[in-house]
């Protein structure tokens, strides 16, 4: 039977078998990850914390961010937050988060734990002990906890397992609600597209804020019994030699870091050459084909490009493994959820024409929480929109054309530019402000804003970015800001964002 809950998924793996590992430091097993997510809920449990409870999570990437992930998903539901927000960002999803506890690293300083404070949200330390293996933690709550959960024990397969935030197109971003038999699904999914199997080894480069980390490396590697390596987060000049030490059979990671690697393969033959990667994949953003024949080159390995999204718990289509056909260009097949194509009047239109790529399936949440107007406009028919363009060919694979939402794909991280765009319209000498997106050549996109200033009014660039670095985070700042004396309109005299590099001429 199919589990359906992140605890059962752990039922899976040999006692003895790694499943959690880190750079130059013993694994912990099968056996040791159970424990600590038993442990994990009874603590929780006597802290008042129990199912569907949020649990907002600030920890630096590495074998820890893995397992507070799974063990406090078996009791409750999990908020990753990236650790290098600003504290104004914190503010607003705690919040929003409804959170019962802050988590957060021993020894890590971080403007949470002042944010948390203000909101009377406890913390909780994560107290490392790798010495039972990586990843192995206690909790040390900062004041006495104590109470009753509604909902103790292990979590069921309709709760919460995880919930993110997707910066839509709206400045709010919305809060996407995973249940437990969503996360599951995908992992299935990932474990079934690569075919993993218990001897197979991920090393982790990707943030485990982010779905894309959490699901694919993560998750699909514990649902086949497999351990995946928790790197600190990626470094092009420590990957060779985690390849070396780790003997990884398999990595995923956005197209910027596949860039990176590569750029850095030439002196490091010796150790490609004794790598046993078996597959590459690459996921959230557009893998330009010349970088992946490249990869393949390099490292005499397939390149699987698997498209994913938040909502999904991820993946929804990817390239086969071989001997089936992996085309360049394209996302590949439906991976899990159905894929289809629809019309702007909600119907599905045949293979060959150009449309929204709709998706439903077992892995796709219920809905956006506590959002009415989002989900009617985010669901047709049953199907989820993606806001992505696309068309299927008569194979079925599928190729994304472009993007129907306001969003910027910086490289795999999404910015949402009406979050920008208020951030920067609080500057006194700002009149007037449009965020888009400028081509790249690594990232693909980049943030970039045109600021119309007020009268009499003077600000630099610089004074611009430094105001939005306060308030956002840095992958959110832009990187080039021109002033303009008004900010050109489209055809129907609406602000445009696509288009308007161009417009503009700022290209790579
Ligand atoms: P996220 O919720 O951060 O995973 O972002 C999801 C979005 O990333 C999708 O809606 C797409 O716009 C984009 N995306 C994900 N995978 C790919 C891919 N392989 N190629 C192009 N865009 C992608």
């Amino acid at each position: 039977m199919a589990a359906d809950t992140v605890l059962d998924l752990l039922a899976r793996g040999a006692a003895s078998a790694p499943a959690i590992g880190a750079p130059e430091n013993k694994p912990l097993t099968f056996a040791g990850l159970r424990d600590l997510a038993a442990k994990t809920t009874a603590d929780l449990n006597a802290m008042g914390i129990g199912r569907n409870d949020r649990v907002a999570i600030v920890l630096p990437n590495g074998p820890e961010m893995a397992t507070t992930f799974i063990a406090v998903a078996s009791c409750a539901t999990t908020a990753p937050l990236n650790p290098a927000y600003r504290a104004d960002e914190f503010e607003f999803y705690l919040i929003d988060l409804k959170a019962k506890a802050l988590l957060i690293q021993q020894g890590e300083e971080s403007p949470a734990r002042a944010v948390a404070a203000k909101l009377d949200v406890p913390i909780v330390e994560v107290v490392p002990d790798r010495s039972k293996g990586a990843g192995y933690f206690t909790l040390k709550p900062e004041k006495p906890m104590s109470g009753k959960p509604a909902h103790p024990g292990k979590a069921e397969p309709d709760d919460i397992a995880l919930v993110l935030h997707t910066s839509g197109t709206t400045s709010r971003p919305k809060i996407v609600p995973l249940a437990q038999r969503n996360v599951c699904a995908t992992a299935r999914h990932i474990t079934q597209t690569l075919s993993l199997t218990p001897s197979d080894i991920c090393l982790n480069i990707m943030p485990l804020f982010h779905i894309h980390g959490l699901m694919a490396a993560v998750l699909s590697s514990l649902a086949a019994g497999a351990s995946v390596n928790c790197s600190p987060g990626f470094n092009a000049l420590r990957f060779f030699a985690w390849l070396d030490e780790v003997k990884p059979s398999w990595y995923t990671a956005v197209p910027t870091m596949h860039q990176t690697i590569l750029a850095r393969a030439d002196r490091n033959g010796e150790i490609i050459g004794r790598s046993k990667l078996r597959l590459i994949r690459s996921s959230s953003a557009s893998l330009p084909p010349q970088v992946m024949a490249a990869l393949e080159k390099t490292f005499n390995a397939p390149v699987i490009e698997a498209y994913g999204m938040t909502e999904a718990a991820h993946q929804m289509a990817s390239n086969p493994l071989p001997p089936r056909s992996r085309k360049p260009g394209s996302v590949g097949l439906a991976a899990g959820p159905e894929v289809a194509i629809m019309d702007t009047e909600g119907n599905l239109v045949p293979r060959g024409s150009l449309g929204e790529i709709v998706i439903k399936g077992p892995n796709v949440t219920a809905g956006y929480e506590a959002n009415p107007a989002a989900n009617a406009s985010a669901f047709t028919n049953g199907w989820f929109r993606t806001g992505d363009q696309g068309t299927l060919d008569d194979e079925g694979y599928l190729r994304i054309t472009g993007r129907l939402k306001e969003l910027i794909n910086r490289g795999g991280e999404k910015v949402s530019p009406l979050e920008v765009d208020e951030t920067i319209m609080d500057h006194p000498a700002v009149a007037q402000v449009v965020t888009f997106a400028m081509p790249h050549d690594k990232l693909g996109e980049e943030v970039a804003a045109a600021v119309v200033l007020r009268e009499g009014q003077n600000a630099t660039e610089r004074e611009i970015r430094d105001f939005a670095a306060k308030k956002l985070a840095d992958f959110k700042v832009p990187r080039k800001v021109v002033f303009l004396q008004e900010i050109p309109k489209g055809a129907t005299g609406k602000l445009q964002r696509i288009g308007l590099a161009e417009k503009l001429g700022l290209g790579t």
